[in-house]
């Protein structure tokens, strides 16, 4: 067989028997050749294009364990920004800007407030500047929300809301009336109040995938389609259809927190699957809230919290039973379920529940997930391994950043916070863990940040007091093991993706540093020359390549 296309460069494989090449050549959308550029050439035709990178590597495709795609998109264009503002004034004067801008809007949606000024915003001060319309603002954690009177008007933020939720969902004033202030599941669900229509989640999607190019990533986990609005299955569907998606795009369903009925909600996932997948979008299972944020005081702990004696934080999915029927329906059905988990209470409870599932089915290879694991006991990180729980973890997110740590220790106390992400303790007891960068929750969407991260554990422009845990620090091969391979095993896609290695997609990243050889100073300044799909240039930079 000829090649359609041969690439040359440092290719850096991430397959164990063949760690490094210099050419690949590809057909019909798949690796046909790995090897010496000699052997490559000589696949060569009349009509063989020949993608010369010269000294640049060639990694396969980065993949992204869980990010928000529908939401990312929303934010980059159809929101007011405030991640720019450093106090209440400032978002006051970014946002009073954006209504006067957007007259025809019917109602008023910004995000990336600082979640820790929480105490210092109202919604009377939404008031003097939007009186007559809803305006929702989303916090940079995704789980607060800060609303105006209108917004509590039209949405039923009233006392009902407060009985219904308590005060630690639904913020009161001295008065005990709801003050703007939401959390959780109240606050995120006014996100689907104000949604974009089709066309426009269309169009913010294909947004977002120009944004995983840029950045190198060829497939993603979006971790819960419905976070932004119904539409993105659609969305997802039509532009595969269209033959404009070409990002590799997995999803999870949301299922409601302690369901009462698992085997049906997993029923409606499948039927989402047949109508859905496609090409390039595939259902994989099940997506779950088990508790919050540290920061929120809402990740649900097995200890106190420090500051608060005799409050452990918010318990989402927490019934054992429905946890467990859930896992066997996904497990029937050959889906998975994947857990955001924070809090060592919330992780524990999860294994204990997949650990008996399991038992129960013998299927030991559902590869459900845990995202986020800030806090995990040592015998839980024992347990990621032995009940091949696919661990999640938000590696950039582990950087000991001095406000964000100091918070981390009053709440939970030093020994948590210094353990928190172990990644290297569940990578050496057998887990398989992936990097996810929960974009645009987290404003970094990085694979050289997280490469640079997973092993040096802070940035190399960064001092070294912000390491938090030295021990945690991967080794390069595995660093990039969590942005490639180990993804694509999550998603039981290791025969498709996550290594350059014969029949597997034509999909990969080219970066103008070599992440297994360089000084991490230059790796830090890494650029990514170009991005390919099924063996089709996606993404060039403009600078070309050398
Ligand atoms: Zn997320």
């Amino acid at each position: 067989m000829k090649a359609q296309t041969i690439i040359l460069g440092n290719v850096i494989t991430m397959d164990e028997f063949k760690p490094y090449a210099e050419a690949i050549a590809v057909a019909d959308e798949k690796i046909i050749y790995v090897g010496s550029r000699d052997a490559a050439m000589k696949l060569k035709d009349g009509k063989t294009r020949v993608l010369d990178y010269g000294s640049n590597s060639v990694y396969p495709g980065f993949l992204e364990a869980h990010c928000h795609p529908g939401f990312g998109g929303n934010i980059m264009f159809g929101r007011a920004d405030l991640k720019e503002g450093k106090t209440p004034e400032d978002y006051l004067a970014i946002l009073k800007k954006y209504v006067d801008e957007n007259q025809d809007k019917p109602h008023i949606v910004g995000s990336g407030w600082a979640d820790d000024l929480l105490y210092q915003l109202n919604a009377k001060q939404l008031d003097e500047i939007c009186p007559d319309k809803p305006m929702i603002n989303q916090s940079s954690s995704g789980h607060m929300m800060w609303i105006n009177t209108k917004a509590m008007e039209a949405y039923d933020i009233n006392e009902e809301a407060v009985a219904q939720w308590g005060t630690e969902c639904i913020h009161v004033d001295e008065n005990g009336k709801p003050n703007g202030l939401l959390a959780e599941k109240p606050a995120i669900d006014l996100v689907k109040r104000v949604q974009p229509e089709l066309d426009q989640a269309k169009k913010e999607l294909l947004g977002f995938q120009q944004y995983a190019f840029a950045n190198g990533y060829t497939g993603v986990y979006d971790a819960g389609y419905q976070l932004l609005t119904k539409h993105d299955p659609r969305a997802y569907k039509e532009l595969d259809d269209e033959g404009k998606l070409k990002m590799y795009s997995f999803c999870g369903s949301f299922v409601n927190d302690n369901t009462d009925t698992p085997e049906e909600d997993i029923e409606r996932i499948v039927k989402e699957a047949e109508e859905f997948n496609g090409k390039h979008v595939r259902v994989l299972g099940a997506k779950v809230f088990a508790d919050g944020v540290v920061e929120g005081h809402t990740a649900w702990m097995l200890d106190d919290y420090v500051d608060k004696p005799g409050y452990k934080g918010v318990t989402r999915f927490d019934d054992h039973d429905k946890m467990v029927r859930l896992l066997k329906a996904a497990s029937a059905h050959n889906m998975n379920v994947h857990i955001h988990s924070i809090g060592d209470g919330a992780t524990k409870a999860w294994i204990d529940a997949i650990a008996q599932a399991q038992s129960e089915t013998g299927n030991f290879d559902m590869r459900n997930a845990l995202a986020h694991l800030q806090e995990v006991t040592p015998e839980d990180v024992k347990r990621m391994g032995e009940y091949n729980v696919m661990a999640v973890c938000g590696i950039m997110w582990a950087i000991k950043h001095p406000a964000g740590f100091a918070q981390e220790v009053a709440y939970v106390g030093e020994e948590k916070s210094y353990n928190a992400y172990p990644v290297k303790s569940i990578m050496d007891g057998g887990g398989v863990v992936a990097n996810h960068s929960d974009y645009p929750v987290s404003p970094l969407f990085s694979a050289v940040e997280a490469f640079c991260l997973g092993v040096l554990k802070k940035l190399p422009s960064q001092p070294d007091d912000y390491i938090r845990n030295i021990d945690q620090a991967l080794s390069r091969y595995e660093a990039l093991k969590t942005l490639t391979s180990n993804v694509a095993y999550m998603w039981h896609e290791e025969d498709r993706m996550g290594s350059i290695s014969l029949g597997k997609l034509a999909n990969f990243v080219v970066m103008d540093r070599d992440f297994m050889h360089d000084d991490f100073a230059d790796i830090e300044k890494a650029v990514c020359i170009a991005t390919i799909v099924d063996g089709d240039i996606v993404y060039e930079a403009d600078k070309p390549a050398t």
